[in-house]
Order: structure tokens, then C-alpha cells, then sequence
């Protein structure tokens, strides 16, 4: 671990003391976790992939609220997909470039002079899937699409759509996230100012091997996993 950050230097003063940085890959927390790391392929806005290994990291105290939310969304018959988690600053340039002035405008994606929340390990975009049949749960738009339908309180699509983006919601909340005004998929966890805009790619940090147990005392459903 490291601890990075200016805090309280020279007057200027940070709100909050810096954490130590330990972005923990998810799948090696919760094996019952889905991914479609969309970056990581061509099915994404920009068309090509931007990320050379398709994993997810948080920082330990928002990659262990988010295994919470999903063991908790697990007891409703849901479990979370994770499109996105940390993203290195040269990835959000890289969006940046790509996207559209609307889209800049809109705050669909992050200014990179500012850096991204994703940049910090504190923020994870997420959908649901069903434990029944291993399928994500259809939401009112699909992920990164860039409209109306993507707001949290978009009041159009079906009832069923608007009840499982609340759902997912609900679960995050209760755990120290919040969602964005933009999108239903993308949430921030809490303590986000304590941590520093990273550029460390994927390929830098270690593999580790999933605990034995963990699966077992999560939700218990493994298959069609992506
Ligand atoms: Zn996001």
C-alpha cells in the first residue's frame, strides 16, 4: 500500500486526510460478481478497445460496499454485472477525445483537466443480472447510451425496467454510494475525495486468485457468468 495525496499543505488544506491506495480486483472478492467490461472490447461508444485486459479494481473500502450491495441484492433474486470500476486517466482522456461536444456538455464523460471519479478507484458502473436465469435485467436505457433514458429518473420505459434500475439503486445507497444525475449505471462511493487520480494500467496490478469460501457465502450462483 501507499499513501499519495497532499493534505493540509502550505494552507491548502484537503477536507479530508488522505487513505491508503489498495485497488482490489473485484472478481478475487466475490466470484459470483458478473463483468462485461465494455472497455475492454469494441462494444463501446468510441467503437475500439481501450483497455488491454478486461478487469475490474476498486479501493478496498468501496470494493468491499459493493460485494455488500450485491449480497444484498442477491437476497432479492438480483446480482450486479460491473461494466467499469477504475479507469486509468490516460483511458479518460482517451474518452474525452472520442466523445462528442454534446456529450462533453451533457457530462457523459469526464473532463480529463479534472480527472474522473473512476480515476480514484471510487466510482463503479454497474447493472443488474438475474439469479434465476444468469441474463442481465433489462433497465430503462442500455449502458453508456448517451440520452434522456440514462438519467436516474427518467420516467419512461417499462414499469419492470424503472423498478430494477430503483432496485439497483437502492442497494448501492444503502452502501455509501450515490448515483449520478446522468446515468442510472454510474455510482460514486463516499469517500472519493481521500483518494488520488491514478494513470497505474491494468496490466501493473497483480492477479490474485479468488478465496475458496467466498462464492459459497455470496449468492451461490456461478453459471453463465461472464
Ligand atoms: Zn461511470
Amino acid at each position: 500500500m501507499v499513501m499519495l495525496g497532499l493534505w493540509c499543505l502550505l494552507g491548502g488544506c484537503r477536507a479530508v486526510p488522505p487513505a491508503p491506495v489498495e485497488l482490489v480486483e473485484l472478481s478475487a472478492l466475490d466470484p459470483t460478481l458478473h463483468f462485461d467490461i465494455r472497455y475492454a472490447t469494441a462494444h463501446n461508444f468510441t467503437g475500439r478497445p481501450l483497455y488491454a485486459q478486461a478487469r475490474a479494481f476498486l479501493q478496498r473500502p468501496a470494493a468491499e460496499a459493493l460485494v455488500r450491495a450485491h449480497r444484498a441484492l442477491c437476497q432479492q433474486g438480483y446480482g450486479l454485472v460491473v461494466y467499469d470500476a477504475y479507469r486509468p486517466w490516460s483511458v479518460t482522456r482517451a474518452l474525452w477525445d472520442a466523445a462528442s461536444s454534446a456529450a462533453r456538455r451533457e457530462g457523459f464523460v469526464a473532463d480529463p483537466a479534472v480527472g474522473s471519479k473512476h480515476n480514484r478507484g471510487c466510482a463503479v458502473d454497474v447493472g443488474l443480472y438475474a439469479l434465476a436465469t444468469g441474463q442481465e435485467v433489462p433497465m430503462p436505457s442500455g449502458y453508456d447510451e448517451f440520452s434522456e433514458r440514462a438519467k436516474p429518473t427518467y420516467p419512461g420505459g417499462t414499469a419492470a425496467a424503472r423498478a430494477a434500475r430503483d432496485t439497483l439503486r437502492r442497494a448501492l445507497e444503502a452502501e455509501g454510494f450515490t448515483v449520478s444525475d446522468q446515468e442510472w449505471w454510474h455510482f460514486d462511493y463516499r469517500d472519493w475525495p481521500r483518494y488520488p487520480v491514478l494513470d497505474v494500467p491494468f496490466e501493473a496490478l497483480p492477479r490474485r486468485a479468488p478465496k475458496a469460501d467466498v462464492g459459497a457465502a455470496s449468492c451461490g450462483y456461478r453459471a453463465g457468468g461472464k
